[in-house]
């Protein structure tokens, strides 16, 4: 043990990610996004005592090989399966905002919808895609949808949800503005903190199995999820990780410290 070396997979490189949030949001472009991305930090955190809520921007009517395949029950069937998965992570609901898959668009109609979602369920962090991620290094090209659904959520968080003369009919309805705190960015190049997960790992892959429609190889899904996670995990000293780039918008006292869950403040301050 005397001679680990930094860099040695057993030697821990950084501190675990402490910080959780009262509420948080995930912003997902496709049902399974947030399956495969953020499910485990999601779980932990809801055990915990944050309360987590899921946007999918498209219900994944394309995500099939048959072209004669019907779009409608398609996405009915992958509703279906993101709700079970939802239930295994234990969000307290999910909202399906029906924009076309494969078309996704960062337009004013899809910001309009997720500032009404934030401004609505008030997250103090939102996951999102990273959205400048358009290579995922040499080995893999992200889909636009998903790089449009980080773009637009990063877009919503700020400064829209926050500004109240931005979509002004929402705020005039009682959709008062809120202020994010935080982005954690997932699927990112350049990842800045890494969630111990080692308690949550098995809901993710529980929750992966929900979407049956897309998982071609579930015999071989837990050993790649479980690896990838062990690789974030090395790095902090935990059997398994999630990585995340993390964007600090507003800095509070707190910063370093993990909050009792709480109730969000009402706030609606213009910038
Ligand atoms: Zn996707």
């Amino acid at each position: 043990m005397s001679d680990a070396q930094p860099g040695d997979p057993a030697t821990p490189t950084e501190a675990p990610h402490a910080w959780r949030p009262a509420r948080f949001m995930v912003i997902a472009a496709h049902p399974d996004d947030a399956d495969f991305g953020p499910a485990a930090t999601a779980a932990r955190w809801i055990d915990e005592g944050s309360q987590g809520w899921l946007v999918c921007c498209t219900s994944g009517d394309a995500g099939a090989d048959d072209p004669n395949t019907d779009p409608l029950e398609l996405a009915a069937l992958r509703e279906r399966e993101q709700r079970d998965a939802a239930a295994v992570i234990g969000y307290a609901g999910l909202t399906f905002l029906h924009q076309p898959d494969g078309a996704l668009a960062n337009d004013l109609v899809l910001r309009e919808h997720l500032v009404r979602e934030i401004r609505t369920f008030r997250p103090d962090a939102v996951f999102a895609t990273d959205p400048e991620v358009l290579f995922h290094g040499d080995g893999g090209v992200n889909h636009t949808d998903h790089r449009a659904a980080g773009m637009a959520a990063v877009d919503a968080v700020y400064p829209a949800a926050r500004n109240a003369m931005a979509f002004p009919w929402l705020a005039r309805d009682g959709l008062e503005p809120h202020r994010v705190r935080r982005l954690y960015l997932f699927w990112s190049n350049a990842p800045t903190a890494r969630v111990d997960v080692s308690a949550t790992i098995g809901r993710k892959i529980g929750a992966l199995r929900a979407h049956a429609s897309q998982i071609r190889h579930p015999e071989t899904l837990e050993q790649h999820i479980r690896a990838w996670a062990a690789e974030e995990g090395a790095a902090i000293g935990a059997a398994a990780g999630e990585a995340y780039r993390v964007i600090v918008i507003d800095e509070d006292s707190d910063e370093t410290t993990v909050e009792p869950p709480k109730e969000p403040s009402p706030e609606g301050e213009l910038e």
